[in-house]
C-alpha cells in the first residue's frame, strides 16, 4: 500500500441521567410509547426556557477525570443552526468554542475535546400515512467526544471504541449500546501518499457495531486508494455505511462549522465550573470507581490470562462479583484467585442469579477445590445450589456426598476391584495401550460417584497394574 491512512473518531454517547438535558422530562429515548416524554421545552414551544441538567454536566466532568482531560473553568452552550424535521427549534443546543473538556487520553489515543449537547428526535419513514417523528429522544443529553487524527488502522479504531464503551459503563454514565444508538461512532478517514500529511477527509456515519467501524474504515481506505490510483480527485463529503453491501455510499457534501452559524445561546447562563462545589476535583475524584486499566493491572498480578480478565471486566455482574471474591481471597488465599477467575468467567457467565451468591461462600468453595477437598466436577454441580445459600460450604459439600477422596489407603480396595472387573483392558494397558488408562480412571469416578480424586486414582491404577 503506497498511501498512509489517517483516522479520527467522533463518538456520541447518550448519558443515562434521570431527566433530559434542558427540561424535566424523563430520559427514556427508547420508551415503548412514542411521544410519551415530551413537554413545551423539548418541543420548542415559543417562550420556553432551557435549564441545563447539572447531573449531565457532572457525568461529563467525571469522564474527564477518568481520562485525564483538562476541565474548562468557563463554559457555555451554543446554538448550532440547521433545519430538519427531527430538530424542533431549528437549532441544536451544543457547545462550540468552550467545551467542558479538552485533551486527555484513552487506550493510547489522544482526545481533542469532549462537549455536551442535546439529542435530536427520531424520524421514521415506514408508515403509509407519511413520515413520523418521535420526540422521546429530543433533548436527551448527548456527550460528544472527538479524538485527534492519530489512528492509522481499522483495528486500533475498533479497540478504542470497545475501550470507550467499557469506560462509559464502568463510570455508570451511559449504557453505550451501539445497536440501540446509545453510542454512535463516526470515522473521519483520509489517505495521503506522503506520511504525516492529511488527505481529503471523508466522514462515515450510521455505523452501528464495532465490527462495522472496522469494516467501514477498511472499505474507505481501499475506495480512496483506488480513486487516487485512477487519477480522480476525492471530495470532502459525508458517507453512510450500508451493512448489507458492506460498503459506504455518498450522502452529502460535508458541512463546515461556518454552515451552522454557531453563536452562544442567549437563554442559558454561562457556567463557571469553579463556582459549583459538586464539580471540584476532589469531589469528582471520589466518584471514580476502579477503572478497567487498573483492574487489568491488578488481575494480571494474579497471573490470570488476559482473555479471562476481559470476559470478567466487560460484564457488570461478573465484574462486581469477582471484585468481592478477589478482595476476600486476595488477603489469605491468593493462590485460589486464578481458580476463582476460571469458574467465574466460564461457569457463572450469563448466570442471572450471580448477585444472589454470597462471595464468601464462593471463596470457601474455591479454597476447598484448591485443597483438593472437592473435585472440579462436584464443584460445578454445586454452583447452582449456592444461590441464596448462607450456611457452611463444607457441610453442603459433605451432605451432597461430594467430599473428594484423595486418601490412597481408602481408595485402594476400589482400585483392586477395577482391575479385577476389567481384565481385558488391564491386559491392553500392559501391552502398551496408554489410552485405556482413561477408561479405567472413568470406572473409578463412576464407582465413587465422582468423589474420588482422579489424579490419585490414576496413580494408584498405574502402580497396582505394574505390580
Ligand atoms: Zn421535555
Amino acid at each position: 500500500m503506497k498511501y498512509f491512512p489517517t483516522i479520527g473518531l467522533e463518538v456520541h454517547a447518550e448519558l443515562s441521567t434521570q431527566s433530559k438535558m434542558f427540561c424535566g422530562c424523563k430520559n427514556e429515548p427508547h420508551a415503548a410509547e412514542v411521544n410519551d416524554h415530551i413537554c413545551p421545552v423539548c418541543l420548542a414551544h415559543p417562550g420556553t426556557l432551557p435549564v441545563p441538567n447539572q447531573e449531565a454536566v457532572g457525568m461529563v466532568l467525571k469522564f474527564g477525570q477518568a481520562v485525564g482531560a483538562t476541565k474548562a473553568d468557563f463554559s457555555e452552550f451554543d446554538r448550532k443552526n440547521y433545519f430538519y424535521p427531527d430538530i424542533p427549534k431549528a437549532y441544536q443546543i451544543s457547545q462550540y468554542a468552550f467545551p467542558f473538556l479538552t485533551g486527555g487520553e484513552l487506550n493510547g489515543i489522544k482526545l481533542t475535546r469532549v462537549h455536551l449537547e442535546e439529542d435530536t428526535a427520531r424520524s421514521s419513514h415506514e408508515s403509509t400515512k407519511g413520515s413520523e417523528v418521535d420526540f422521546n429522544r429530543a433533548g436527551v443529553p448527548l456527550m460528544e467526544l472527538v479524538t485527534e487524527p492519530v489512528i492509522h488502522d481499522a483495528a486500533t479504531a475498533g479497540d478504542f471504541g470497545r475501550e470507550l464503551q467499557l469506560l462509559l459503563r464502568t463510570l455508570n454514565i451511559s449504557d453505550a449500546n451501539m445497536e440501540k444508538g446509545e453510542m454512535r461512532v463516526e470515522a473521519n478517514i483520509s489517505i495521503s501518499a506522503i506520511e504525516g500529511e492529511l488527505g481529503t477527509k471523508v466522514e462515515v456515519k450510521n455505523i452501528n457495531s464495532f465490527k462495522a467501524v472496522e469494516s467501514a474504515i477498511d472499505f474507505e481506505i481501499k475506495r480512496q486508494a483506488a480513486a487516487l490510483d485512477a487519477g480522480e480527485i476525492l471530495v470532502q463529503e459525508t458517507r453512510g455505511w450500508d451493512e448489507n453491501t458492506s460498503s459506504t455510499f455518498a450522502q452529502r457534501s460535508k458541512e463546515t462549522a461556518k454552515d451552522y452559524r454557531y453563536f452562544p445561546d442567549p437563554d442559558i447562563p454561562k457556567i463557571v465550573i469553579s463556582e459549583i462545589s459538586d464539580f471540584r476535583d476532589s469531589v469528582l475524584a471520589e466518584k471514580i470507581p476502579v477503572l478497567p486499566s487498573k483492574k487489568r493491572e491488578i488481575y494480571l498480578g494474579y497471573a490470570i490470562p488476559a482473555q479471562i480478565i476481559e470476559t470478567i471486566i466487560s460484564d457488570k455482574g461478573l465484574d462486581s462479583f469477582f471484585a468481592s471474591v478477589v478482595s476476600a481471597l486476595g488477603n489469605k488465599q491468593s493462590n485460589a484467585v486464578q481458580l476463582a477467575a476460571n469458574y467465574v468467567s466460564v461457569d457463572l457467565k450469563g448466570n442471572s442469579d450471580i448477585d444472589k451468591i454470597d462471595p464468601t461462600v464462593f471463596c470457601d468453595l474455591m479454597v476447598m477445590i484448591h485443597n483438593k477437598e472437592v473435585g472440579s466436577r462436584g464443584a460445578k454441580d454445586l454452583l447452582p445450589k449456592l444461590v441464596d445459600f448462607t450456611g457452611d460450604i463444607a457441610d453442603l459439600v459433605s451432605s451432597e456426598g461430594l467430599l473428594q477422596n484423595s486418601d490412597p489407603t481408602a481408595l485402594l480396595p476400589m482400585i483392586e476391584k477395577i482391575i479385577e472387573d476389567n481384565p481385558s483392558q488391564v491386559a491392553e494397558y500392559r501391552d502398551g495401550k496408554q489410552t485405556v488408562l482413561k477408561f479405567l480412571v472413568g470406572q473409578g469416578m463412576k464407582m465413587s460417584q465422582g468423589s474420588a480424586d482422579p489424579l490419585v486414582v490414576e496413580q494408584l491404577l498405574v502402580s497396582e497394574i505394574s505390580k
